[in-house]
């Protein structure tokens, strides 16, 4: 059994540059990062762009961003620099054939000739590549390589026995190694494959422990394997479970970026979705860092300090999760209501600006308070209060429908509004209680109910029949914005304010 020595922590994410951020690949990072953190250590940003034809430009831009808008702060990599780098795998493509060779020269691993068209063949006949380079003779070796053939560099694998891997989540997982191939590790054009690279830098890189997908599991034995033949201290290793289509069915699908969930509503996968749909990160972080992982019992909420304080690989469940994206509207809700009202409104004017309101920033420290316990994203604040920041001297007047209370008519409303203007314009203060005290004794005066009273003044303010609560925001209106909202109103309903 693999017995680590007590090395200081460094974990590490290790994206291929695809494309933008999956929430998936995110997962994976911030598990490594939590446990980095929690044991005092580092953690390390590798980009693995050794598969040339599936790199994407611009993507660890995207990364990065994506790391810089969740807080999750990086020690090293190709931005920070450190003292393990280059953390670009095209950039250390030395090293990596270096040890393709020693494995050669010792015996572990050997130079393999088949054509594209051997291979083609084999795969035909099935049980796939049939190792007839493994045990040529080193004089037919030099022959074939000074006739120029390209070759690749293939591992030679035990042919029997078992191979027995240590996971942190899973616990011994044992492999027969006659289920494995020779994979290659280094390909004819000189640059290495997942296989060799990732080992030599873990290496390299101290890693001390290996967070990754589940699906690098069937690989496990080759790589405990290949650590072997290099004579290298292994770090220890967590395959973490995969998130699922919100239906359970699946992996939570990468390329299609975008799929309807159960009500038809459209699934946030990709980082960039996530801030574009008004969430906050914090909100984003905890939601992740519940899925596969408690914090505790019936503890939904709890900030990425206090996930740090107790965060350790073996706790991770290792059952793949549904995607419970539901929870992340309810989660997002509770960070907006608990969110500093500068912050919040830090977030939310880009917001109302490019729905095109010009933001008064002293009035949406105002309105903020009001939206807290009603936004379940961001962008809520457009429909609930952008009413607030629109013109009011091009303010369009809301139409009679929305004017027009349930059980009221077009007198009735306009008898309301029309007498409710010299109340509230002799009030000397406009604070919100004072006009709901000045307002209740009128719908007492003239028969009205409370809820007709306010309710046409609420329409009448803001144009829509949900709103933050209609006195609160008359206050911030002012009183003269509100009287003149209100005689507008009454213009669309046909009468004049005489
Ligand atoms: N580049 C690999 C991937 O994106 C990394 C796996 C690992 O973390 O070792 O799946």
């Amino acid at each position: 059994m693999n017995q680590p020595s007590a090395r200081p922590v460094r974990t590490r994410y290790a994206p291929s540059p695809t494309g933008p951020q999956h929430i998936g690949g995110i997962r994976s990072a911030l598990f490594a990062w939590l446990y980095a953190r929690r044991h005092g250590g580092q953690f390390i940003l590798r980009i693995e762009d050794t598969d040339r034809k599936r790199t994407v430009p611009g993507s660890v831009e995207m990364i990065l961003e994506a790391f810089d808008w969740l807080g999750i702060d990086i020690d090293e990599g190709p931005r920070e620099g450190g003292a393990f780098g280059p953390y670009v795998q095209s950039e250390r493509l030395e090293l990596y054939q270096t040890w393709a060779k020693w494995l050669v020269e010792n015996g572990c691993a050997y130079k393999c000739f088949a054509t594209a068209e051997e291979l083609a063949e084999m795969r035909k006949v099935g049980g796939g590549y049939d190792r007839r380079y493994r045990d040529i003779s080193a004089a037919a070796t030099a022959d074939l390589e000074a006739q120029g053939l390209p070759y690749v560099i293939r591992f030679k694998m035990p042919l029997t026995g078992v191979t027995v891997g240590e996971d942190l989540i899973r616990g011994e997982v044992e492999f027969a190694n006659e289920q494995l191939q020779d994979a290659v590790l280094l390909k004819s054009d000189g640059y290495p494959t997942y296989h060799l690279a990732h080992i030599v830098d873990d290496y390299h890189m101290r890693i001390t422990h290996v967070t990754r997908a589940i699906e690098w599991l069937p690989s496990f034995p080759l790589h405990i394997q290949i650590w072997n033949a290099l004579g290298w201290e292994k770090p220890q290793f967590a395959h973490l479970p995969v998130l699922l289509n919100p239906n359970g069915k699946g992996k939570l699908s990468k390329r299609k970026e975008q799929f309807a969930d159960a009500d038809g509503k459209s699934v946030p996968v990709l980082v960039h979705e996530f801030m574009e749909a008004g969430y906050l990160p914090a909100a984003v972080l905890n939601f992740l860092t519940n899925i596969g992982w408690n914090y505790g019992d019936n503890e939904e909420i709890f900030s990425t300090a206090q996930a740090i304080e107790r965060f350790e690989l073996k706790d991770v469940n290792p059952a793949n999760s549904a995607y419970p994206i539901a929870k992340l509207d309810w989660l997002n809700s509770q960070y907006i209501q608990r969110a500093d009202v500068a912050a919040l409104c830090q977030l939310l004017k880009p917001i109302l600006e490019q729905a095109g309101f010009s933001v008064d920033g002293a009035r949406l420290r105002r309105v903020v308070p009001l939206l807290q316990v009603r936004l379940k994203s961001l962008h809520d604040v457009v429909p609930m209060a952008g009413f607030f920041f629109a013109d009011w001297a091009a303010f369009e007047a809301p139409s009679p429908e929305i004017l027009i209370q349930r059980k009221m008519d077009r007198e009735g409303t306009a008898d309301i509004l029309r007498g409710s203007i010299p109340l509230l314009r002799q009030l000397e203060s406009f604070e919100a209680e004072i006009q709901h005290a000045a307002m209740s004794e009128y719908a007492k005066a003239t028969g009205y109910k409370n809820g007709q009273v306010f309710g046409s003044l609420r329409a009448a303010v803001t144009g829509q029949k949900v709103s933050p609560p209609t006195f609160e925001t008359m206050e911030v209106l002012g009183k003269e914005e509100s009287i003149r909202r209100i005689e507008l109103a009454l213009r669309s309903l046909g009468n004049d304010c005489a």
